[in-house]
């Protein structure tokens, strides 16, 4: 199976601390690196957990609260400074082309490799980038100010094939490298051999979403369909269920109801309010309603499933 995984480069909510850093998800699918949010220190994160900084292609902002975006003008310089030239494609609320405009104008900073910026705008579900490898989708959150969540969902560029078959036809290693990218080819006898009179069981296609920052509400069902592992904010514990309301975030319970409704394979929640020491807390409440539920820390790594 192909790599889709997500690295966590940060779980904190609004205030970084020693141990937790504010968002960050680098996600990697089918050769695509995209880095999701990019609160302050978030280079420092990529480089603590050894991850290749100039091999992202694309970067989706959710929002402009500070811990969220901070790091990013920081981010595109180093880039730079470290000689980038390949071209990056930066997602996010319109107002942040100025915001980094104004920043990059008023240091003199020129960026040496070429840089696009794409507003996303939407009040319902839709796909901002599409390529042979994956399919982005942005929807509308329901936060403080205005707010995106994204699905990253993988193409299958290769197909499993039935071994047994593929033996029974003595098919050499070659051509089986042929048939799983989807490619007929015809044998010296003149007979032809076609991937789809070999091809396995069709593997179910992964989708993964991140949820950051909201508060629950009834549309994300909807946009949440086919996702098969998500990531959702839970600031707070059900303690802090009024504060949650008030401030437009969730509890690990509200996520843990998402998930269950949403049918997917896997929880991961974040954005952990820096007034709770323990974290162990998050993950026993979302627990209670859906088992499958990771509480994540930085540097954690999983395969989306
Ligand atoms: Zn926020």
């Amino acid at each position: 199976m192909n790599n889709f995984s997500v690295h966590i480069l940060g779980s904190s909510a609004a205030i970084p601390s020693v141990n937790r850093s504010c968002s960050g998800h680098f996600v990697s699918c089918n050769n695509r690196n995209i880095l999701i949010d990019c609160g302050e220190g978030t280079q420092l994160q990529l480089r603590r957990f050894n991850l290749p900084i100039q091999r992202i292609n694309t970067i989706l902002i959710s929002h402009l609260h500070g811990d969220h975006f901070y790091g990013l003008p920081g981010l595109l310089g180093t880039m730079s400074l470290l000689g980038r030239t390949s071209g990056i494609e930066v997602f996010g609320p319109a107002e942040l082309e100025n915001i980094l405009e104004v920043i990059f104008k008023s240091g003199q900073t020129r960026l040496n490799f070429p840089f696009t910026f794409h507003p996303i705008d939407c009040t319902a579900k839709h796909i901002i980038f599409e390529d042979a490898g994956i399919k982005i989708h942005a929807f509308p959150l329901r936060h403080r100010i205005t707010t995106f969540g994204f699905s990253i969902e993988e193409k299958h560029q290769r197909f499993s094939l039935d071994k047994k078959k593929l033996e029974e036809f003595n098919i050499s290693n070659e051509q089986r490298k042929l048939l799983a990218r989807g490619g007929d080819f015809q044998r010296i006898d003149g007979t032809w051999i076609r991937y789809n009179d070999f091809a396995g069981p069709k593997r179910p296609v992964r989708v993964y979403s991140y949820c950051s920052d909201t508060m629950p509400f009834q549309a994300l069902d909807e946009y949440l369909q086919g996702t098969t592992t998500l990531y959702h904010e839970a600031t707070f514990m059900q303690d802090q269920k009024k504060r949650a309301v008030e401030t437009f975030h969730s509890t690990a319970e509200d996520a843990a109801q998402q998930a269950l409704r949403s049918g997917i394979n896997l929880l991961l929640i974040g954005h952990f309010s820096s007034r709770y020491q323990e974290i162990e807390g998050f993950e026993n409440e979302a627990r209670q309603i859906f088992v499958p539920t990771s509480a994540v820390k930085d540097g954690d790594c999983f395969q989306v499933r």
